[in-house]
C-alpha cells in the first residue's frame, strides 16, 4: 500500500511510495534519486551489483520529474533528506516525463514569474510553492471552521448581474444573450439582502471580478473574497470578529503547517495581537503627509505610497477608522453625530489593506439619499432597495481579500503568487 512520503520511517521494510524524480546522481556503483510527492522529499539508494535487472532497466529509462513507484526497506542514514533512505526491491516508471523541462522543480535554475506561471502545474511540484497552497487551504479550512463555529451561513451568490455594486469602471461586460451583463465585484448587495431574509449572519468565500487597469503586485482581475455580514452588530463588533479570526488565522497556521512553513523557510510568523491599532482617518492622512512629503489633505483616499508610510509607521495590522463619508461606498453608515464621517473601516497590514468593512444603511429613505449623492440612480437598485422597505435589521460586514490575506501572512512579495491561475491585464492562460 502507498504511504506519504513523510511517513516513511526508518525500520519500515517493503514501504511503497509513489512520486517524481527530484534528482538524480549517478556515482557510478551507487545512484541516488530524490523523489518527492506533495507530504516531502525520499532519498531512494541504489547499489547497482545489488538489485535486480528490472531495477536497473528501470532506472536507465527514467527521466527528471518521471512519476515512479518504489518500494522497499527503509534505513536510517543521517545525510539524506528527513535521515532515512528507501533501498529499493521495485522501482517502476508509472508516467515518463519529457526534456527538456520547461522549468526547473529542484530550482538550481531559477524561472521567472512568468515562465513559473505559464507552467503553473510544474511550478507548483517545486515545494516551496506546493507550502503556498497547502497554508491558503489550510487557512480557508480554517476561515470556515471558525465562522461555521460562530453560527455563520454560508450562502453563495450570483456572479453574473445586472448592475455594478458600487458603479464605477472596475466592471467586466458580458454577454448574456440579447443583453449585457457584468461579472460582480462583490457579494455585498446580496450579502446584505440575506439579512432582510433574517439570515442573521451569513458568509461567502468566493470569487470577485475587478477590471483593474494597471498591473500591480496586489490587484487580480479575478480575486478571492472571504465575505461576511452581521445583523443586529455595528462596525465595532465586526472589526472584533475581523482581528480575532485574523490572529487566530496566524496562530493557527504556525500550529498545524509546520512543514509547510518550513519549505517557506519561515521559522515564525509574525504573530498580531489584538486589539489592533485603531488610526482615525484624519491622522493617517496627517502621518501620510509627513511621511512622505507629499500634498495629501482630508478627503484624498489613501493611496499606494500613503497606505506604505503609514504601515511603516504603525509596524503591524491596524484599522483606519472615521473615514469621510465622500470617499466611502453609499452603503456605509454615516454618523449620527457628524454625518460628514461614517462607519466605515479598512484594516491594514502594513504592506496593504486587507480587508473594507462598515456599519451599513439600513434605512430605506436614507440608502436612496445616499446612492443619489454618489450620482447614482436608485432605479438601477430597485432589487436591492425593495428589502429595505419590509422590515431591514440594521447590520454591519466586510470583504477580506484571501490572496492578500495569505500574500502578507507569507511574505510573498507579488500577489501572483498565492493565486494558482492568477488573471492579470496580460494573463488569461492557464
Ligand atoms: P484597493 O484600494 O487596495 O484596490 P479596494 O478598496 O478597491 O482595494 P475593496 O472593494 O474594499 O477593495 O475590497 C475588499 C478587499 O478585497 C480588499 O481590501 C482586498 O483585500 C480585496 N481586493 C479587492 N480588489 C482586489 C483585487 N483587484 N485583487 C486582489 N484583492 C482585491
Ligand atoms: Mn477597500
Amino acid at each position: 500500500m502507498r504511504i506519504p512520503i513523510e511517513e516513511v520511517t526508518p525500520g519500515t521494510t517493503q514501504a511503497e511510495v509513489i512520486g517524481w524524480v527530484h534528482e538524480v546522481r549517478d556515482l557510478g556503483g551507487l545512484t541516488f534519486f530524490l523523489i518527492r510527492d506533495r507530504t516531502g522529499i525520499v532519498q531512494v539508494t541504489i547499489p547497482k551489483k545489488k538489485v535486480s535487472e528490472a531495477v536497473l532497466a528501470a532506472i536507465r529509462d527514467v527521466s527528471r520529474e518521471s512519476l515512479v513507484r518504489v518500494t522497499g526497506s527503509v534505513k536510517a542514514i543521517e545525510k539524506a533528506p528527513g535521515g532515512r533512505e528507501l533501498v529499493p526491491d521495485s522501482f517502476e516508471v508509472l508516467a515518463r516525463s519529457g526534456s527538456p523541462l520547461p522549468l526547473d522543480v529542484a530550482e538550481k535554475v531559477p524561472a521567472d514569474l512568468d515562465t513559473r506561471l505559464d507552467a503553473r502545474f510544474l511550478d507548483a511540484r517545486r515545494p516551496r510553492v506546493t507550502a503556498i497552497f497547502l497554508v491558503r487551504s489550510a487557512v480557508t479550512r480554517l476561515t470556515y471552521d471558525y465562522l461555521f463555529s460562530r453560527g455563520f451561513l454560508h450562502i453563495t451568490t450570483p456572479k453574473i448581474v445586472a448592475t455594478a455594486t458600487e458603479g464605477g469602471t472596475e466592471l467586466f461586460p458580458i454577454a448574456y444573450f440579447e443583453k449585457e451583463a457584468f461579472l460582480n465585484q462583490s457579494p455585498q448587495l446580496y450579502k446584505q439582502m440575506m439579512m432582510a431574509a433574517g439570515f442573521e449572519k451569513v458568509f461567502e468565500i468566493g470569487p470577485i471580478f475587478r477590471a483593474e487597469e494597471h498591473n500591480t503586485t496586489k490587484h487580480l482581475n479575478e480575486a478571492t473574497s472571504i465575505d461576511i455580514e452581521v445583523s443586529f452588530a455595528d462596525h465595532t463588533e465586526v472589526m472584533r470578529l475581523l482581528e480575532d479570526l485574523i490572529t487566530h488565522l496566524y496562530r493557527s497556521v504556525q500550529d498545524q503547517c509546520a512543514g509547510p512553513l518550513e519549505a517557506l523557510g519561515i521559522t515564525e510568523l509574525a504573530l498580531p495581537t489584538a486589539p489592533f491599532g485603531r488610526l482615525p482617518y484624519p491622522d493617517a492622512i496627517e502621518m501620510a503627509a509627513r511621511m512622505t512629503g507629499e500634498p495629501i489633505t482630508y478627503g484624498d483616499d489613501i493611496g499606494t505610497i500613503a497606505e506604505k508610510a503609514i504601515g511603516e509607521e504603525m509596524g503591524s495590522h491596524y484599522f483606519i477608522t472615521e473615514w469621510p463619508t465622500a470617499i466611502k461606498p453609499y452603503y456605509a453608515m454615516p454618523c449620527e453625530n457628524d454625518p460628514s464621517v461614517c462607519k466605515a473601516f479598512d484594516l491594514m497590514h502594513p504592506r496593504m489593506e486587507l480587508s473594507s468593512g462598515a456599519a451599513r444603511v439600513h434605512q430605506h429613505d436614507l440608502l436612496v439619499q445616499q446612492i443619489r449623492a454618489k450620482g447614482l440612480s436608485p432605479e438601477n437598485f430597485e432589487f436591492y432597495l425593495q428589502p429595505f422597505r419590509y422590515g431591514m435589521p440594521p447590520h454591519a460586514g466586510w470583504g477580506l481579500g484571501a490572496e492578500r490575506l495569505v500574500m502578507t501572512m507569507l511574505g510573498l512579495a507579488n500577489i501572483r503568487e498565492a493565486v494558482l491561475f492568477p488573471r492579470d491585464r496580460h494573463r488569461m492562460t492557464p
